[in-house]
């Protein structure tokens, strides 16, 4: 996959060659990360990408012909270009999900008041959120939006990583985890998991996963379409207790 981020701030993204999974990613050639400065297609004497509002008010707004051409000199037949926007859609795993099977995207991070309206209205296929916050500017965005994109590619986690069990990929949190030592400060580790037991772990860790999300974040389990799994786990404790 390749990632264009137009930015006016092309120097931060140098950071994430050397950034864990990601850096890995890179260096492997699973992804490619490429930042282009606006400011490099600004026709203006003073290389200005900004303007003053019309209508008047506070801030600047960032002029369209330099992000327009920004935009075509790297958009291809099958760019996807996203606006890191707080108006966007707010991301999820899904949408990440789905952005990782793109080929070719190309990230607009804005600054100042953000991008001329008619280049969102008219040149940008998605906006993306990455929470109802506002920040400086799209670079963190963009930064979150490839991290999560990367660990999602073919051959980028390790066979011991795997985000199939993490947070939120099936709609759910993940269960508690534990390390060494087995007792911390007078903290036990529960005992199953000590048990060598493997179904019984995995029951253990399907009733806590569903028990973490219940407590921290009802609203996942509220927005959840099939319901089955739980059901069928709640069978299996009913019968349980039952049996007791
Ligand atoms: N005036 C804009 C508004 O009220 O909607 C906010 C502009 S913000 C100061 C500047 C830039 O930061 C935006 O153009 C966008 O690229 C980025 N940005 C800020 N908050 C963001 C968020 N929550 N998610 C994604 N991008 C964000």
């Amino acid at each position: 996959m390749k990632i264009d981020i137009l930015t006016l701030f092309p120097e931060v993204f140098g950071f994430l060659e050397n950034y864990s999974i990601v850096g890995r990613a890179i260096e492997q050639g699973s992804i490619s990360i490429n930042p282009i400065n606006i400011r490099d297609f600004s026709t203006d004497k003073h290389k200005r990408v900004d303007d003053y509002p019309f209508g008047g008010g506070k801030g600047m707004v960032m002029k369209p012909e330099p992000v327009y051409e920004a935009i075509n000199s790297c958009r291809r037949d099958d760019s996807t270009v996203v606006y890191l926007s707080p108006q966007g859609k707010v991301l999820t795993q899904d949408m990440a999900n789905e952005l990782a099977k793109k080929s070719h995207i190309i990230l607009v991070a804005g600054h100042y008041e953000g991008l001329d309206n008619r280049i969102i209205e008219n040149f940008i296929d998605e906006e993306i959120s990455i929470g109802d916050y506002v920040l400086t500017g799209g670079e963190l965005p963009a930064m979150v939006l490839i991290d999560t994109i990367s660990r999602l590619l073919p051959n980028v986690l390790k066979s011991e990583e795997s985000y199939e069990i993490e947070s939120h990929y099936n709609g759910l949190l993940e269960y508690p985890q534990y390390t060494r030592p087995r007792v911390f400060k007078g903290l036990k580790v529960p005992d199953v998991l000590l048990s060598g037991d493997h179904d019984k772990i995995l029951k253990w860790r399907q009733l806590y996963s569903l028990k973490v999300t219940l407590e921290k974040r009802p609203d996942l389990l509220a927005n959840r379409k099939n319901m089955d799994d739980e059901f069928d786990l709640l069978d299996f404790l009913i019968k349980k207790i039952g049996k007791r």
